[in-house]
C-alpha cells in the first residue's frame, strides 16, 4: 500500500539551523493552505494507504479545528487501512488539550515530538522554541492524553554539546514513555544563521570524531535501554518502528501533498513546488524521470541504511537483477574488509561499516 505525507510549512519561529521550507509569521495564510492541500488530495481520492505522517515545519501550530480538519479528510478522501499507522509532528510549546484530542480522537495514533535535546543551553544555541522542562512535561502529557506511541527526535553534534550532556539527554529520555527515538546529527546548512556563525568560527560544534564517538554513545545506551537500531538514525521499541518511513527506506510508494513535498509511484518522482504562494495557486507538480540506474542507486543507499540491510531476493524482485551480480566486486571488498555482512541472503553494514557509511554508499552511486 501507499504512503501519505502531508507538509506543513508553518513554524512558530524559525530555529538557527533549519533549511526545511517552513515559514514563520503566516499564519494567516493556514486556512487558505488547507484549502489548497484539500484540493490536491483530492486528486488522489479512494487510493489505498496504510500510512499517513503529517510533517513540517510545525503541525502542532494549526489550530484545534484545522488539525480535525486535516485529519479528517485523510478519512474521507483516502481508503485508510484497518491496520494504519498515522504520526503528527509535534513540537513542545505549540501543543494544548484541545489539539491532542482532536488529533487522538481523530484518528492519530502515534506522536512525534521535536525535541532534540534536554540541555537548555543547547536548545537555546539552536534557537528552538522550548525548553527542557517544557519537552519533558510535553511528554508526560501525551502519554496522558492517551498517546502511547511517541516517538522523539535529538540531535546530536550540537554547539556546546558534550559526550556527557548528550548522556544525560539520552537518560532523560530513557526514564520517558517513548517507544521510539530518531537521532540525527546537526548539518550546518548554508544560508542559515547557524552556518553564519561557523563561517565566522564561533560555532563550538564537536569535531568529526568526537561526534562520532558520540554517536556511538547514543547508540550503546539506547539499546541498553531497550531500543532496538533499525536503521542508521533510528531506535525503537521492538513492534514500534516507523512504518512509514521504512517505505522511504525501502522504496515503497508515497504521495506527498502540500508545499515541497514529493511523491514516488515506484517509477519516477514528483516534486510541489516550494513557493507557498505558488502552491495555493495550484502550481503543477514537477515530474523527475527516474532512470532504472537512478532507483537502483537510491535503493542501495537507503536500504544500507537500515541495519537489516538489503535482501537480495527483494532486489532481484523489484529491479529483475542479481545485487551481486552487479555490485559484487564493491560487496566483496567490504564484506572482506569487515565493513559489511552477507548473512541469510541479505547484505548489510557493519557496525564499523556505519561509522564509514557515507564513502562506502558513495562507492555504490
Ligand atoms: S521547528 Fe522544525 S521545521 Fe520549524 S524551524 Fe525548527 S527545525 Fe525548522
Amino acid at each position: 500500500m501507499t504512503g501519505l505525507y502531508i507538509h506543513i510549512p508553518f513554524c512558530k519561529q524559525k530555529c538557527k539551523y533549519c533549511d526545511f521550507v517552513s515559514f514563520s509569521g503566516m499564519e494567516n495564510l493556514t486556512d487558505q493552505y488547507i484549502d489548497a492541500l484539500e484540493n490536491e488530495a483530492r486528486r488522489f481520492c479512494g487510493e489505498k494507504i496504510d500510512t499517513v505522517f503529517i510533517g513540517g515545519g510545525t503541525p502542532t501550530v494549526l489550530t484545534a479545528k484545522q488539525l480535525r480538519r486535516i485529519v479528517g479528510m485523510c478519512f474521507n478522501l483516502f481508503d485508510i487501512s484497518n491496520e494504519y499507522e498515522f504520526t503528527i509532528e509535534a513540537n513542545p510549546g505549540t501543543l494544548d488539550d484541545d489539539k491532542i484530542s482532536s488529533a487522538l480522537g481523530g484518528g492519530v495514533n502515534r506522536i512525534s515530538v521535536g525535541v532534540q535535546s534536554f540541555n537548555d543551553n543547547e536548545l537555546r544555541r539552536i534557537g528552538r522554541i522550548h525548553n527542557a522542562e517544557t519537552a519533558y512535561n510535553t511528554i508526560c502529557h501525551l502519554k496522558k492524553m492517551g498517546f502511547d506511541n511517541i516517538n522523539v527526535d535529538l540531535m546530536t553534534a550540537l554547539p556546546s554539546q558534550t559526550e556527557q550532556s548528550l548522556m544525560s539527554t539520552l537518560k532523560t529520555v530513557a526514564e520517558l514513555p517513548v517507544k521510539h527515538i530518531s537521532a540525527y546529527s546537526l548539518i550546518i546548512e548554508e544560508g542559515t544563521p547557524i552556518a553564519k556563525e561557523y563561517d565566522a568560527g564561533v560555532l563550538d560544534i564537536p569535531d568529526e570524531d568526537t561526534e562520532r564517538s558520540m554517536y556511538n554513545t547514543a547508540a550503546d545506551i539506547l539499546k541498553s535501554n531497550g531500543f532496538l537500531q533499525y536503521e542508521i538514525s533510528n531506535f525503537a521499541v521492538s513492534g514500534f518502528e516507523c512504518r512509514h518511513n521504512i517505505k522511504y527506506w525501502t522504496a515503497e510508494k508515497y504521495i506527498g501533498l502540500g508545499a515541497a513535498a514529493h511523491s514516488y509511484d515506484g517509477k519516477n518522482r514528483y516534486f510541489n513546488t516550494s513557493d507557498i504562494k505558488a502552491y495555493l495557486q495550484g502550481a503543477p507538480r514537477e515530474k523527475v524521470i527516474l532512470t532504472e540506474q537512478d532507483r537502483i542507486s537510491e535503493f542501495i543507499i537507503t536500504g544500507l541504511r537500515m541495519i537489516s540491510g538489503i535482501d537480495e531476493n527483494v532486489f532481484l524482485e523489484k529491479f529483475g537483477k542479481k545485487f551481486d551480480r552487479l555490485y559484487g566486486a564493491e560487496l566483496n571488498k567490504f564484506i572482506s574488509m569487515g565493513l559489511m555482512t552477507y548473512d541469510n541472503g541479505r547484505y548489510a553494514l557493519t557496525p564499523r561499516g556505519i561509522d564509514v557509511s557515507n564513502s562506502i554508499l558513495c562507492e555504490f552511486v
